[in-house]
């Protein structure tokens, strides 16, 4: 099944052209890395999958339900709370809120929360012992697991992830990537941006974006080197 699908995305800024006819499909399952050079649109792609950004023209298309043309933020919202798990660069917690509770908020959010769901997820990333744990009380790549479960809270039918270990030293970065895989060997679905070929090497297809057109959609790592060193 096609979990999302991108048809002849064009999106700019001003005068500037950021996104060219971006055609993509992501089917249930993959996991997927969109490299490229700094400012050549990944961000921007990984918004308009997320549905935080509305393209210029073209379709977003979230199992077989085309949702380009919602514009009710109310909706929207409630799309992305069911649909869409979202990881950043920083983990974005809330640090009043413990780590259970940080990760109970996107069922809250939709109107089905459920405190044995997001335990469950703290226990599947490693966080067994923190439900209580406030933010400032847990390492970076702590917090970006608490994040993690977060996204997931509402099972939702993708992760889009935007640089999600670029903050992180590099071995703490390695772990994080690696509880990606084994999320995505349980089935999970995702969509990573990075940069750093030692994470991007984990996924199981390259998407090489350069100058805001897809140059390849299923690189290999060296094939994906080669064409954003062009
Ligand atoms: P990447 O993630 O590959 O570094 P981005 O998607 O962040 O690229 O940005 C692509 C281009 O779009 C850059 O030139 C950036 O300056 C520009 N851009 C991104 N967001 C905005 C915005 N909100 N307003 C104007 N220009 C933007």
């Amino acid at each position: 099944m096609k979990v999302l699908k991108l048809e002849g995305i064009r999106k700019s800024y001003n005068d500037l052209v950021v996104l060219d006819n971006i055609n993509l499909d992501i089917d249930e399952g993959e996991f997927v890395s969109i490299m490229g050079p700094s400012g050549s649109g990944k961000t921007t792609l990984l918004n308009i999958m997320g549905l935080l950004d509305k393209p210029d023209k073209g379709k977003i298309i979230i199992k077989n339900k085309d949702v380009t043309n919602i514009y009710d933020d109310n909706i929207l919202s409630y799309i992305r709370g069911k649909e869409i798990g979202f990881v950043f660069q920083h983990s974005y917690l809330i640090p009043v809120l413990t780590a259970l509770e940080n990760v109970l908020l996107p069922s809250i959010f939709i109107g089905s929360p459920n405190k044995d769901r997001a335990k469950k997820l703290l226990d599947l990333v490693g966080l067994k012992g923190y439900y209580n744990h406030y933010p400032n009380q847990l390492s970076g790549g702590q917090q970006q697991r608490v994040a993690i479960a977060r996204a997931l809270m509402n099972n939702p039918s993708i992760i889009l992830a935007d640089e999600p270990t670029a903050s992180l030293d590099v071995k703490t970065a390695k772990t994080i990537v690696n509880l990606f895989k084994e999320l995505n060997d349980k089935g999970h679905t995702i969509v990573m941006v990075t940069h750093d070929p030692n994470i991007a090497k984990y996924s199981k297809r390259i998407v090489v974006l350069y100058g805001g057109k897809i140059l390849s959609d299923n690189a290999s790592l060296e094939e994906a080197l080669k064409l954003i060193e062009q």
